[in-house]
């Protein structure tokens, strides 16, 4: 199978490039490398049926070449990271949208049969309830113009409602994912994302600083489920013209996830709070709960996650050891 990876560079992208290759299939990535590093991707460079690009999504001119060429296509460039979309509100908005609006009129030109994942996010869900269990029917919560935090979520609706729009007008086959969050190897605290921050501040003895009250609840899925549940769903026929959820609902809050960090890397760290104002800026807006429905996945998957945060952690803090010493 011939895949095509926007993104490909980044933290999910790099891991279904890898994926990929040890199933035999060819692999074109192509990504700017704005948030995606090439060390993700070095021990792939030389492989023979792997090809990477350093491009831009809203500018590359070989984007109609290699939508013809895939047959499997997963769209993961994006302005992500609370940090960036904050410092960077226009370009979340103005990437997000017109990368997944070009790369579909690129598909719209080639061969429809071609499967196309698009990445979207559980922060389209906005601002909910404990205990409300997110489903992918249920009405959305967005306070656009309050904070530009929301831009994200903006943009990767809009996203949603391309692809289900190309979907659903000329039958191409796209699945548009919300991922919760997602953690594993080559992922980086620089942009906001708390897990890889929290083990780097650990292993170096530095205070491990949590925003806010540590009430906020979070669900981590191991990228190595999330790879079996992506690949599922891309070949399961049922996912056409779906939006799926991908991620587990054993939540926990960001305050017990400092202390199990600490735990695990065995750290001598103090663990501090940070207001939110001094961490984002003003208004900041944060969401407490996402708690995914998982009926659908459970349907078109048929899998549970193998990995439990507990494992997941050791198994982070061991690959950040292994790779600085
Ligand atoms: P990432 O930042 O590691 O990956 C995104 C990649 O896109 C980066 O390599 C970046 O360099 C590249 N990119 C950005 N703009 C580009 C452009 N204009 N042209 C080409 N490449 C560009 O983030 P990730 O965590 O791997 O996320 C992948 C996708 O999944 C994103 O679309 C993100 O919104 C979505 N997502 C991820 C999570 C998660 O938990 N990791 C949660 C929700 C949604």
């Amino acid at each position: 199978m011939h895949v095509l990876i926007t993104g490909g560079a980044g933290f999910i992208g790099s891991h279904l490039a890898s994926f990929h290759i040890s199933l035999g299939d060819k692999v074109h990535v192509i990504d700017n490398l704005s948030t995606g590093r090439m060390e993700n991707i070095l021990p792939l460079l030389d492989h023979p049926d792997f090809i990477f690009n350093e491009a831009d999504i809203l500018t590359w001119d070989g984007l109609e070449k290699a939508v013809w060429w895939a047959d499997r296509i997963y769209h993961l460039a994006a302005v992500v990271g609370v940090f960036r979309v904050l410092q960077e509100p226009i370009s979340v908005l103005a990437t997000n949208i017109a990368g997944c609006e070009r790369l579909l009129r690129a598909l719209h030109n080639s061969r429809w049969e071609t499967k196309l994942i698009i990445a979207s996010t559980s922060e389209v869900y906005g601002n909910r309830g404990e205990n409300e269990l997110l489903h992918e029917e249920m009405e959305l919560l967005i306070s656009p113009g309050i904070n530009s935090r929301w831009n994200y979520s903006i943009s990767k609706l809009a996203d949603e409602a391309f692809g289900l729009s190309y979907a659903r007008q000329y039958g191409m086959d796209i699945t548009l994912i919300r991922f919760f969050n997602v953690i594993g190897p080559n992922q980086t605290g620089k942009y906001g994302m708390v897990v890889p921050r929290f083990i780097k501040q650990a292993l170096n003895n530095e205070p491990i600083t949590v925003f806010g009250d540590g009430k906020q609840q979070r669900a981590f899925l191991d990228i190595r489920d999330a790879l079996v549940y992506l690949d599922r769903i891309a070949h399961n026929p049922q996912s056409k013209g779906e939006v799926v959820n991908v991620g587990t609902n054993h939540e926990i809050s960001i305050g017990k996830l400092a202390l199990m960090v600490k735990n695990t890397a065995k750290s001598l760290s103090e663990i501090i709070h940070i207001p939110y104002e001094e961490a984002y800026g003003k208004d900041f807006e944060e969401i407490y709960h996402r708690k995914p429905d998982l009926t659908k996945l459970m349907r078109l998957t048929d899998f549970q996650p193998q990995w439990d945060l507990e494992r997941t952690l050791e198994d982070l803090i061991m690959h950040k050891q292994q790779k600085e010493y």
